[in-house]
């Protein structure tokens, strides 16, 4: 039988039980999980903070497995069929409608209201939807990858890859840029690979603590600066010196505070740009001045909300091409019956990355 590590309601800790095996409807398939992520998000998720989830929930929004049964067929985007023992992982949003208006008239799927997401708005009810288990079953219509990747290198991209990836080209960065990133967690560390990638000259970085920092260090940032010891007035100063008194030419916010969305926008230089990536829960509002902090600087600020299936795909092929940064990155693994550490670990940064790996138990 399926073990899965679950939230029963918000604000529990995460119970392991065994649940049965799914009835695979045509064109599905049931996956032997061989690893699963801990991100921000799952502690979101047991603190109750995020909207329209239904418990009980198995969280574990990005995985790797094998492919134990396919009932009819899979393929893959370019029309090759999966078969029993690939290793695969897929896409999180499933259901993304492209009938709607925000599918086909705003082109933007990520505001889709049809979409739900394995781990986060698929609950226990709607089957094995996460990946903090033995297996998933991986509904009709999942868009699933063939991952030729090493696995643990994968996930320390994680989902983060693919929001940072989105993230780096919303901000639209140039050649020769000098990018700031504020926030040291999974976001902000590929969020300064990717815009290494994309062309910036240097990527700054304000984050907290120092072993995050020294891993911003490690994969490419130019300096960084520690948030603990540095308040706002001091950041400012630091970042002018850094940009010869004019500040960033592109901001992105991955903190998860919302003072840090206002700092942003005071970090970057007049006619400069802002992405909003960190604010995935409602921490409440923040005051600004749209004076000076927005019209008057000519500032382009832009949020930036999920991922879709480009985002992901092209995650996992750098990773399979480039994989030295990903594959340098410290992962810490917990089997199924040490989720709770695992979620404080996240919770308190103690971790650059934890995964769950449902064979430990
Ligand atoms: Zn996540
Ligand atoms: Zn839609």
């Amino acid at each position: 039988m399926p073990l899965v590590a679950l939230i029963p309601q918000p604000n529990s800790p995460v119970e392991v039980r065994e649940v049965a095996e799914p009835d695979l409807e045509p064109n599905s398939a049931l996956l032997e999980v061989e690893l699963s992520e801990v991100c921000g998000t799952d502690v979101h998720l047991q603190q109750g903070r995020l909207a329209g989830v239904p418990y009980p929930l198995v969280p574990g929004h990005v995985s790797v497995g094998r492919l134990q049964k396919i009932r009819g067929e899979l393929f893959d985007i370019e029309g090759n069929r999966f078969s029993e023992g690939d290793r695969i992982s897929f896409l999180d949003v499933h259901r993304t409608c492209n009938a709607c208006w925000y599918c086909l008239v705003a082109k933007a799927g990520t505001r889709c209201p049809q979409r739900k997401v394995y781990g986060i708005t698929y609950g226990l009810d709607d089957g094995l939807c996460g990946g903090w288990a033995t297996h998933i079953y991986v509904k009709p219509g999942t868009r699933c990858i063939r991952l030729d990747a090493v696995p643990e290198t994968f996930m320390a991209g994680g989902c983060a890859l693919p929001t940072s990836l989105h993230a780096v080209e919303r901000g639209d960065i140039k050649l020769g840029d000098t990018v700031l990133v504020l926030g040291s967690g999974p976001v902000g560390i590929n969020a300064i690979v990717l815009s290494l990638m994309r062309g910036a000259l240097r990527v700054l970085c304000i984050g907290a603590p120092q072993s995050r920092l020294d891993a911003v260090l490690a994969a490419g940032a130019a300096n960084t600066l520690n948030i603990e010891t540095h308040d706002e007035t001091a950041r400012l100063e630091w970042v002018l010196e850094q940009t010869s008194g004019r500040g960033a030419d592109v901001t992105i916010e991955a903190t998860g505070v919302p003072q840090a969305v206002v700092q942003s926008m005071r970090f970057t230089r007049d006619a400069g740009t802002v992405v909003v990536v960190g604010q995935y829960t409602d921490y409440g509002p923040v005051s600004f001045n749209p004076h000076l902090d927005l019209n008057k600087k000519h500032l382009d600020v832009r949020g930036c909300w999920g991922s879709e299936f480009s985002h992901f795909y092209r995650s996992a092929q750098i990773v399979a091409q480039r994989p030295e940064v990903w594959s340098r990155m410290t992962l810490d693994s917990y089997g199924l019956n040490e989720a709770n550490e695992a979620l404080c670990a996240v919770k308190e940064g103690r971790v650059l990355k934890a995964l769950i790996k449902p064979a430990t138990n």
